[in-house]
């Protein structure tokens, strides 16, 4: 615009030269003109010079106008688009000025504070902005986190960067890393991170190492405990040696056996186990392993009960299959109180077939539930060390089946039992076969 302004102003300033210049001419040349005539060749000169010098400004404005026009529909484009950007991102964002009044987020910052989605949709302004109509939110409104309110503040004020953590006490508690940075004109912006399920991941994976090396700890310390009596001379006691080289192998074997295991849920997890997944008739094998199980736990005096149709037919690797359902069934009945009762029930949904296993036992409480099926992980901790286990049987289960496409989830009324619920492809349309399960020698994990 100024440019248009400047050339203006040079075609004007040309325009009189010209004329003077005319003027000047007009008295050489027509020295004896009268002055009729020579008003008339002022007026006829004027007059082009004014059209000429209007049609340049006109054309010039025409010009900027088009170039005015091309950078409106570029930035509302550019608008869209952030606020698209802005709209998708799982962050939230915000923008606050120099008064901590709000002037623009995202729907993520919304979710996180106290603020209004929806209203300020991206299609009524270019970005999440807070409406003409209307004063922008304030920040201590939004949120009465002093973390929060102190970091833009610091932001705006020092025109420093800032990065602090934060958590919401909502519902599920989150926690958000807040990095806020000075941006031009005393505003501020802050982008939080999500760094909940990174949190959580880092937890059960600090807990992992500490189970793990509790779990190991015990049997090596029985171990040592006999080997060390009896090397002492207890070798020699002919009543006794037996029985503490018996001790000696039972805790050498939990040793071995969780070390197995942990290397088999490895295999599993990294996709090293490889399925020889076909049509299996699942109530042979819940009936195999059902014998399998009674037989581990012959003097437990609990009732099972069967629902699951002859003709059901699942994709499965049969090994894989009985080691599912052995570590549910085990649970199952370990979990279980005398005289309880365990229910197997199976039926096609679809492409899927849902199996479920109920048991009457103490049931598992609400904040373990989710946790479960974590490795190592095991509820009520006084109660299940008191029964045999390492808490990897249900990490295996899980794995298992989501390498055969299929999930996994518990549901539980403490006191009353639990439900273990997992499916798999059904088997229909391929043609089937009657499976005979091995002697289930690999069922347990
Ligand atoms: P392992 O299966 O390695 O022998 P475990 O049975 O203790 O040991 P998981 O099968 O992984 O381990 O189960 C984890 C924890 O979940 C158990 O320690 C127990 O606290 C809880 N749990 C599992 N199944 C049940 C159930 N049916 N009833 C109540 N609690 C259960
Ligand atoms: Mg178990």
């Amino acid at each position: 615009m100024r440019d248009l302004e400047r050339r203006v102003w040079v075609a004007t300033f040309a325009a009189v030269l010209l004329f003077a210049v005319f003027e000047v001419l007009k008295t050489i040349l027509f020295p004896n003109i009268s002055l009729t005539n020579s008003h008339i060749m002022t007026v006829i000169v004027a007059g082009v010079t004014t059209f000429f010098v209007s049609r340049y400004a006109l054309s010039r404005y025409g010009e900027a106008l088009k170039l005015v026009e091309r950078q409106t529909v570029m930035t509302e484009e550019t608008n869209r688009l952030l606020s698209a950007v802005l709209a998708t991102m799982r962050e939230g964002v915000l923008i606050v000025d120099s008064q901590m009044r709000i002037l623009l987020y995202n729907d993520a910052a919304a979710r996180i504070m106290r603020l209004p989605s929806g209203e300020l949709s991206p299609s009524s302004s270019p970005l999440y902005s807070a409406p003409q109509s209307s004063r922008p939110p304030r920040l201590v409104d939004a949120t009465r986190d002093p973390a929060i309110n102190a970091a833009f503040r610091s932001a705006v004020e020092d025109r420093t960067a800032v990065e602090t953590r934060v958590e919401t006490a909502d519902r599920e508690a989150r926690s958000f890393q807040l990095n806020v940075a000075p941006l031009s004109r005393d505003l501020a912006v802050g982008v939080f991170f999500d760094i909940s399920q990174l949190e959580r991941l880092e937890r059960v994976r600090r807990e992992f190492f500490a189970n793990l090396s509790h779990e190991l700890r015990t049997p090596l310390t029985a171990i040592l405990a006999y080997a060390e009596t009896l090397m002492g001379g207890a070798i020699d006691d002919v009543e006794n040696n037996a029985r503490f080289i018996e001790k000696l192998y039972k805790h050498a074997a939990r040793m071995n056996e969780l070390i197995s295991d942990i290397s088999d849920l490895a295999a599993i997890e990294s996709g090293k186990v490889k399925l020889a997944t076909g049509p299996v008739r699942l109530r042979s094998v819940v009936s195999e392993v059902i014998a399998l199980a009674e037989a581990r736990h012959s003097d437990c005096g609990i009732a099972f009960s069967v629902s699951v149709p002859d003709d059901l037919f699942v994709m499965a690797d049969l090994t894989r299959l009985e080691q599912i359902l052995y570590n549910l069934i085990d649970n199952a009945i370990k979990f279980n109180k005398s005289g309880g009762s365990v229910t197997i029930t199976a039926k096609e949904e679809g492409s899927t077939v849902r199996i479920d296993v109920e048991d009457t036992g103490a049931g598992i409480a609400d904040a373990d539930l989710p946790r479960v099926f974590e490795r190592l992980y095991r509820a009520d901790k006084s109660r299940s060390r008191k029964i045999e286990g390492t808490g990897l049987g249900l990490a295996i289960v899980k794995h298992l089946v989501q390498a055969h496409g299929g999930e996994v989830y518990a549901a539980s009324e403490p006191g009353r039992g639990s439900r273990f619920t997992f499916t798999l492809p059904s088997a229909k349309g391929h043609p089937q076969r009657e499976t005979n399960s091995p002697a289930l020698s690999g069922a347990e994990k």
